[in-house]
């Protein structure tokens, strides 16, 4: 995409993160990778409702201003090290829409996964990355979930996700912020309930099949050596998904069984 798209598309979602009530005061920021070093990005000290073409910002792979005549967000370091860890991914957005937001300030990880499609769309895991000072600190809780999803919530922040174009990132966050929304209308009701776990598996499958998981989506939970697979023991909707995994063609079985523990993790058992 040329860099004019690209600016059209940056003003376009700014103004949309906006109306959506997903930021106040000076809260988001969206980039665009156009080259391997070149990333434009908005401006820091800006509503969102702001944003124009020419208010934007280009910067190095590194997050150093090149052209503009504003300066970068100083969350960039977030959205480079997503870039840094991830050829393929065009651009990044970050919002604190205010339930999925809700849930990090809380300390709670995120409903999910209870809507079949959301699983499709983001996978079983939408991870909760620790709080951490801004900078270093931050990019650094950060980085080991890069590779694993397309869309986080940083506890303290709120949410940030990436993928191959802005349209992308935009329509995972909102997502996000979507589940957040009907888990909390569910919550009068008895919450929501989980999925079984082998229908997750078959999502799962079906997604990975697709091409649409992420490099390193399903691998062992964090903090665990991949080369161990996680004890599923007596819990049975580990063992099912286990199962389900099992009769996947060409599944490895090491993998199946790590994803097999990470959905039972995720549905809390
Ligand atoms: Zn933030």
């Amino acid at each position: 995409m040329n860099e004019a798209a690209v600016r059209r598309d940056l003003v376009r979602y700014s103004h949309a993160m906006h109306a959506a009530g997903f930021v106040a005061n000076h809260d988001g920021n969206l980039s665009a990778r156009i080259a391997d070093d070149r990333i434009v990005c908005t401006p820091t000290s800006f509503s969102k409702a702001d944003v124009e073409r020419d208010t934007l910002v280009v910067t190095d792979a590194t997050g150093r201003k090149v052209a503009g005549r504003n300066r970068p967000f100083s969350e960039m370091s977030l959205h480079c090290a997503v870039y840094r860890k991830r050829r393929e991914v065009r651009a990044v957005v970050h919002a604190h829409p205010p339930l999925a937001t809700a849930f990090g300030v809380a300390g709670r990880p995120l409903p999910h996964p209870f809507l079949p499609e959301a699983v499709v769309s983001l996978g079983a895991e939408i991870p909760t990355v620790p709080l951490a000072a801004p900078g270093a600190d931050a990019v650094e809780a950060l980085s080991p979930f890069i590779r694993r999803c397309d869309a986080v919530l940083i506890a303290g922040n709120g949410v940030l996700a990436w993928g191959p174009d802005l349209e992308t990132a935009w329509l995972r966050l909102e997502l996000v912020e979507h589940i957040c929304r009907i888990a909390h209308a569910a919550l009068p009701l008895g919450g929501p309930a989980a999925l079984p776990a082998e229908m997750v598996a078959a999502l799962v499958a079906k997604r990975r099949k697709g091409g649409l998981a992420a490099p390193e989506e399903g691998l062992a939970p964090l903090g665990r050596s991949a080369a161990t697979p996680p004890a599923v023991g007596d819990d049975p909707a580990a063992r099912a998904t286990q199962r389900a995994l099992a009769g996947i063609p060409n599944a490895d079985p090491r993998l199946a069984a790590q994803l097999a523990a990470e959905i039972a993790r995720a549905m809390g058992r």
